[in-house]
């Protein structure tokens, strides 16, 4: 059944206060959906900034390293033609007639009196010094407990070999590393060792002049885990063994490489680059620490972050203002249209929502051929009433008959409205004259039943006479013929005694 009348109006109310409640709710959202797309999109550029510094490290990390090990390596193969020049000028028989000073001089060419190192010397198997570069006589001395010593001596095949720090004995404890190799008699027999010693301050000098960050550090490790040197310079630190580190395990896995970790050193959380030399037992690691390659990035991240924040929620903020103040003016103006279509003092629909109605129920009825009652209620006497009681006891009666109107039409699609001053119309679609006989009957008595006194009426109280007219609308009848119908039955009912319901057939 289609609805119409009062039913139309709640579904029409119903209606607008979805479409308040939607379009409020899809402003809000829409409002939610770009701000977590601005924050999203904002989101991944600050990640991806923070990649792109990580990554930004890591090349200078690589760069740092690469510098300081060709250094090393350069210098450390320059030592190693030294020390091989003295083994072969050993075995010279030449050389080894000349004159000491001499001697020294060939032997020890100008390598040896390089910034750094200490001093290039020859020991014989049992560890005594034999030659010094740094006199004709040499010095008194006997290292043949020293590591690099015995490793010569018990390995022919060493090669050369850079011992661990040590603190030098004939420099006043200088720390220092040394570059051993062997001597050997013409038959392979241990014949002793020449060494050259390598100031640690080289190392020292070098990597301070390499720029890491306030929390970097740049280490040089031999290949057996000892800690060669690092920067920031701690004496506790050079000379320690970090074979068990976690750090250490990644050194060997790979040639070179990068990764994350905390140091055991100092507990810093630092990003690292290492290398293992390829011509030298030694490694190359320069690190960051995390919180300086994040400074920048996270200065800005706080500021864009926090910018992102008050935007975001500002554009919040006005969305649902926005939805608010639409939910308002939706609100206002449906009360309006609802204001537009009601009669103010009885709350029925008015004569112009009448109309609307009327036209859409007859063109209903025309379609499903079905019976459109409609009955025309006129308060009896009422001119005497506003005459005995006043206008506004007027007003009164007329809201209570109103009342009494409304609640004996029961089903939706039953509409009731004021048609002016006393005079109201129930449009009642598909019912038959029957139906709309006994409606317009407990109507009446409903008013009269209502009980207010009317002292100018033969009946002692208000009360009402209708007419009622059912009629089956066909394809050019026009609706004001049944509402004249109605007048007509109301005028018959008036006339023939009031406070009664005639009928009218169309
Ligand atoms: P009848 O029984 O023949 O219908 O007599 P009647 O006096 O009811 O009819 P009439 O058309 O002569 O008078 C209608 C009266 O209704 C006129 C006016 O005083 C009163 N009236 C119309 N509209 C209003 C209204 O809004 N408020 C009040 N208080 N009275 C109204
Ligand atoms: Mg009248
Ligand atoms: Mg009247």
């Amino acid at each position: 059944m289609i609805k119409t009348g009062n039913g139309l109006i709640a579904d029409f109310i119903r209606l607008i206060q979805r479409k308040l409640v939607a379009s409020s709710l899809l402003i809000a959202g829409a409002g939610a959906v770009i701000a977590i797309v601005m924050v999203g999109l904002c989101a991944m550029v600050l990640y991806q900034s923070r990649e792109d510094a990580l990554n930004h490290t890591r090349e200078s990390l690589r760069d740092i390293a690469l510098i300081a090990e060709r250094d090393i390596e350069r210098n450390f193969e320059l030592y190693d033609l030294s020390l091989q020049a003295v083994v072969d000028g050993l075995k010279d028989p030449e050389v080894m007639s000349l004159s000491p000073r001499l001697r020294r001089e060939v032997l020890f060419d100008r390598a040896a009196s390089a910034k750094y190192l200490g001093s290039m010397l020859v020991l014989d198997a049992g560890g005594n010094i034999v030659l010094d570069s740094g006199s004709d006589a040499p010095r008194k001395g006997n290292f043949a407990d020293r590591e690099y010593f015995t490793v010569q001596r018990d390995n022919p095949a060493v090669g050369v070999y850079v011992s661990d720090p040590y603190a030098s004995r004939l420099r006043g404890g200088a720390p220092s590393i040394a570059l051993t190799r062997r001597i050997s008699n013409s038959d392979g027999s241990f014949a002793g060792i020449v060494l050259l010693s390598v100031n640690l301050e080289y190392f020292h000098n070098l990597f301070a002049g390499l720029s890491l960050g306030p929390n970097g550090s740049l280490s040089l490790i031999g290949k057996d885990g000892v800690m060669l040197m690092r920067h920031p310079y701690d004496p506790r630190i050079v000379g320690r063994n970090i074979k068990n580190a976690s750090t250490f395990h990644h050194f060997m896995a790979e040639q070179e490489g990068s990764f994350g970790d905390t140091a055991s050193i100092d507990g810093i959380r630092r990003l690292y680059w290492f290398r293992n030399f390829p011509n030298t037992p030694l490694i190359i690691m320069a690190a960051a620490a995390e919180q300086d390659i994040y400074a920048a990035w996270r200065r800005r991240a706080l500021t864009i972050g926090s910018l992102m924040v008050v935007f975001g929620s500002t554009f919040i903020g006005l969305a649902a203002l926005l939805g608010i103040q639409l939910r308002r003016r939706m609100r206002a103006e449906s009360e309006l249209r609802l204001l537009a279509r009601t009669d103010g003092l009885t709350g029925l629909n008015n004569r112009r929502s009448l109309g609307e109605i009327l036209e859409a129920e007859w063109r209903r009825a025309k379609r499903s051929r079905s019976v459109v009652s409609l009955l025309f209620v006129d308060i009896d006497r009422f001119k005497a009433y506003n005459d005995t009681y006043g206008h506004q006891a007027g007003d009164d009666a007329l809201a209570a008959v109103a009342r009494c109107i409304t609640n004996c039409i029961r089903r939706p699609a039953d509409t009731a409205a004021r048609y002016g001053g006393e005079e109201f119309i129930v449009v009642l679609p598909d019912t038959p004259t029957e139906g709309a006989s006994e409606i317009a009957e407990r109507i009446r008595s409903a008013i009269s039943d209502c009980g207010i006194e009317h002292a100018g009426s033969e009946y002692g109280r208000v009360t009402a006479s209708i007419g009622a007219v059912s009629c089956e609308p066909r394809h050019d009848d026009e609706v004001t013929a049944v509402i004249k119908a109605a007048d007509e039955a109301l005028y018959d009912a008036k006339a023939t005694g009031r406070n009664k319901v005639s009928l009218s057939r169309v």
